[in-house]
């Protein structure tokens, strides 16, 4: 995976300093998680920035990597978008590092499901619910933990094949239309189910579509999400590691058997899960790739 690399000369004192901005993975597709990174500034220096109109949040690891996660969202229209970095040395004017990113359209296959009716047409008495669940979550989306939560790379919440990627155009019953926001993985009922990473459980909830639903704030704007579980293993406040049991595998809600759907977020922006468990993310030597 490629990635684009881009540098600008910071004059500290009298000595130069270049500075190296970071695009990976290189294309921003639509629907992609992307990481910014900052290399050689110092830990007194501020790093701030924007991808489009959306804030980059930058944080310093214990090696002092300068890192910020951001995403294309799924609906981004192709052409080009402005990243904009400024890091500024104490004492001095911000450097302003600015190019434009280009998103590219992705390759999306439809998919026609067979479901209950009531999870096409939903019943009058399930309305406000269904309301008030969309409610719940963008309660959450609006209050994250400002920390990071997390260090290192992400894992597999389960390790088994999977049944349906991010994006897909879906048909439910040859009525309803709508887009595949998560990634399916295979496996039965009652397998165990971890958390991709360290963060805080914001919600764990029985739903009206996702069913048995599992919400995991990692800071910075980044969540995870696990649905259609048949059991819970945490409850709301929770602080998780990564690797720890959250739950089991089901088929509630909307789902047309066992799997569970696996669904990411950053800056309000739902994003490919794969490209969160494939990107190298380590903090030090002694981290392997998990
Ligand atoms: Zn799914």
């Amino acid at each position: 995976m490629g990635s684009l690399l881009l540098m600008v000369t910071l004059l500290a004192n009298t000595a130069p300093r270049p500075v190296l901005v970071t695009v990976s993975p290189a294309e921003a597709i639509q629907g992609q998680l992307l990481l910014i990174e900052v290399a050689g500034t110092e830990p007194g220096d501020e790093v701030t920035g924007s991808f489009g109109k959306h804030t980059l949040r930058f944080f310093r690891t214990a090696r002092g990597q300068v890192r910020a996660l951001t995403a294309v969202s799924l609906k981004h229209k192709p052409g080009p978008v402005a990243l904009r970095v400024q890091v500024t040395l104490p004492g001095q004017d911000p450097i302003v590092h600015g190019r434009p990113v280009t998103v590219q359209a992705g390759q999306f296959e439809k998919q026609t499901l067979r479901v209950d009716s009531k999870f096409v047409r939903p019943p009058k008495k399930y309305r406000r619910q269904i309301r008030q669940e969309r409610r719940a979550l963008s309660r959450l989306w609006k209050a994250p933990a400002t920390e990071r939560q997390w260090r290192g790379s992400f894992i597999w919440p389960r390790r088994d094949k999977i049944c349906s990627t991010f994006g897909l155009k879906r048909m439910f019953n040859k009525q309803l239309r709508s887009r595949h926001y998560g990634l399916d993985i295979d496996g039965k009922n009652g397998d165990p189910i971890v958390a991709m990473g360290a963060g805080r459980v914001v919600m764990v909830a029985e739903r009206y579509y996702s069913g048995g639903t599992i919400v995991i704030d990692h800071g910075l704007k980044l969540f995870s999400l696990y649905f259609h579980l048949s059991a819970f293993e945490v409850k709301v406040g929770d602080r998780v590691e990564r690797g720890q049991r959250i739950g089991l595998m089901g088929e509630s809600g909307r789902a047309t058997g066992p799997h569970l759907h696996l669904s990411n977020r950053v800056e309000n922006i739902s994003f490919d899960p794969l490209g969160l468990l494939n990107m190298d993310l380590t903090e030090n030597q002694k981290e392997g790739t998990p």
